[in-house]
């Protein structure tokens, strides 16, 4: 018998956590943070106890199997090393919201992911930019290829989103096939990745999807008319950053999300074209070379003395110095280090990318600062506790600044789209304020399920049974 069940990120955007199990096996995902406006940085987590007190706080899922033996003594389920079925994890992407709890599993959970994820995931460990700790028994699988766990075999299927690596899984037991799309767009670089996804989960039993931009407005969705154009694309924006580039007089400064490395591959190029050059942040600058490797690229130097020996490099690891210099110390390939005095000294001939961690570098920088392009980095709106704080800085600093993001989500109108191509015997709308908003006339039944919930999956049909 295969069972559906359904935990947190259901009637939220992020933290989505599904169980699809049979009697010997669980196939989980995904496994980031819900509930995630709660975290504080300002207060302190134990060290061993980050699973324990983030269930509590509703941020994870308490579940069997997953967790270590002193966490999953102390939250009353089985531990991974106790557990006899076979689990494990598949993860869509890499956004926070669906990996963010990876460093608090069991160290010995598989955990499978696109190969192109695990490359970036391995990157962002490298640079110290995962939550806790790295998960190492992380395994890449190439788009259109299966694996089977037990009885659950599962193929990872490509899907746009504004992150490498995205994908979603057709998971199969002997029962029938659920497809899980992750996050996707169709208003990306690759429109033509999203259609093939949708065309080859065609009369899949069940589709488990994301319905982000249902979350806001009142949406009739199936009265949708597909819009005249897509508004705000990568190409766009591309375009944008050329021509800011060319009309401005000082330095532009972009703040993007530095996952999403494909648009940074672009406009390094797009930028060099108006005349200027692209200054990168040095976490920035590695993932961009991890998939980019012949990208020639400019690295943000904060202070000097990061061009280190190797012999110093390794004494100021030891001791353990500021992530900064660490970053740099890592970067394991040729680069053009660019210091804040020459973006100051010539302000028209860069764009500095920027993560909001580093927003007052422009406290220094604020003279030669021309316009500040929000493009879809952090803070993302006003849900985000640092969003407010964020405009105070720039209205303090006079700094002009408009947003031009993209997002990476689908527009109404394509995610009826998407499952109209679809047509599933049943849809489960998750990953939103309002799954009730999200319908499609070609989906044979719809289920909105509650926390907790469990359901059979038998003939191309789920029934509610717990
Ligand atoms: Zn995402
Ligand atoms: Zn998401």
């Amino acid at each position: 018998m295969t069972k559906l069940k359904f935990y947190n990120g259901l009637r939220e955007i992020g933290g989505t956590f599904v169980a699809v199990e049979t009697d010997t096996t669980r196939c989980m995902f995904d496994f980031g943070f819900a509930n995630a406006d709660i975290i504080d940085n300002k207060v302190k987590v134990g060290d061993k106890n980050w699973a324990f007190d983030y269930v509590n706080l509703g941020i994870l899922t308490p579940m069997d199997g997953i967790y270590d033996d002193e966490t999953a003594a102390k939250l009353g389920v089985k531990s991974f090393n106790k557990d006899d079925k076979k689990n494990f994890f598949v993860i869509s992407h890499m956004h926070i919201d669906h990996m963010g709890g990876l460093g608090m599993l069991d160290r010995g959970v598989p955990v499978y992911m696109s190969s192109e994820s695990c490359t970036l995931y391995k990157h962002l460990a490298k640079m110290r930019d995962v939550e806790v700790r790295e998960h190492e028994n992380c395994i890449g699988i190439d788009y259109g290829k299966s694996f089977t766990i037990g009885d659950i075999t599962v193929t990872c299927m490509q899907i746009d989103h504004d992150v490498v690596g995205a994908c979603g899984f057709m998971i199969t037991t002997a029962d029938g096939n659920i497809c899980y799309t992750g996050d996707y767009r169709f208003h990306g670089f690759h429109r033509n990745i999203t259609e093939k996804f949708a065309d080859d989960a065609h009369n899949c039993d069940v589709v488990i999807t994301e319905g982000v931009t249902a979350s806001f407005d009142d949406i009739d969705m199936l009265s949708l008319e597909e819009p005249e154009n897509m508004g705000n694309t990568e190409e766009l924006l591309q375009e944008y950053m050329k021509e800011k580039s060319e009309t401005e007089k000082g330095l532009v400064v972009i703040n993007n999300y530095n996952r999403n490395v494909e648009r940074i591959h672009n406009l390094i190029n797009t930028i060099s074209k108006a005349g200027r050059k692209l200054v990168l942040e040095p976490e920035q600058a590695d993932y961009v070379k991890a998939f980019y490797p012949e990208d020639k690229v400019n690295v943000l130097i904060r202070n000097t003395d990061n061009r280190m020996t190797s012999q110093e490099k390794e004494i100021k690891e030891r001791e353990n110095c500021d992530i900064d210099s660490y970053r740099i110390s890592k970067l394991d390939f040729d680069y053009t280090p660019v210091t804040l005095k020459e973006l100051k000294d010539n302000p028209s001939g860069y764009v500095l990318q920027q993560d909001y961690r580093h927003i007052y570098d422009l406290i220094d920088l604020k003279d030669a600062v021309a316009l500040y392009v929000h493009a879809d980095g952090s803070p993302l709106g006003d849900y985000d506790p640092s969003f407010k704080k964020f405009h105070m800085v720039l209205d303090k600093l006079g700094i002009t600044h408009e947003y031009k993001g993209t997002g990476g989500h689908s527009r109404p109108y394509y995610i009826r789209h998407m499952l109209d191509t679809i047509e599933p015997k049943v849809l489960v709308p998750l990953h939103s304020f309002r799954p009730e908003q999200v319908q499609s006339l070609k989906a044979g039944k719809r289920v909105l399920p509650e926390y907790g919930q469990s359901y059979e999956l038998s003939g191309g049909d789920l029934k509610l049974v717990e």
